[in-house]
């Protein structure tokens, strides 16, 4: 292998390598999800989202869309979805953290999040217990 492919990968493995870039991936793996989104899910401003994000864009793991005002962030590849649990699962044996293989990460709809996603969810919810009330 050439020095440069191992340059490559290095370049990769660090573009993974910052706990709030796995989360975002983790957020990602369910659904695509604007700066503001993820901004409400991991409880950090959006300009912090942002620089993030243009890490992971950068070396080509997400890829983003734009539809209105929100520009839509997600996967470029679900496989690196498939090799961070892998890798989950390695670290997992090797030190019996179980913890390593728990990600929880909300839906659209179930935290306090004004981003267009959050708020359909919301309405839709609304429109089932107004539903709901009227056949009590
Ligand atoms: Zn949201």
């Amino acid at each position: 292998m050439t020095d440069e492919a191992y340059q490559r990968q290095s370049q990769f493995f660090s573009a993974l390598s910052h706990p709030v870039r796995l989360r975002i991936l983790d957020i990602l793996a369910q659904d695509e999800a604007c700066v503001c989104h993820l901004s409400a899910v991991l409880q950090q401003r959006q300009a912090y989202v942002s620089q993030q994000l243009a890490i992971l864009k950068e070396a080509g793991i997400i890829t983003d869309r734009k539809e209105g005002l929100y520009v839509y962030y997600s996967l470029a590849n679900a496989d690196v979805t498939h090799l961070v649990n892998q890798a989950r699962r390695y670290l997992a044996d090797l030190t019996g953290d179980k913890s390593l293989l728990q990600v929880e990460v909300p839906a659209h709809g179930e935290i306090d999040c004004p981003c267009p996603k959050c708020q359909a969810e919301l309405s839709i919810r609304d429109f089932h217990q107004e539903k709901d009330s009227i056949h009590e």
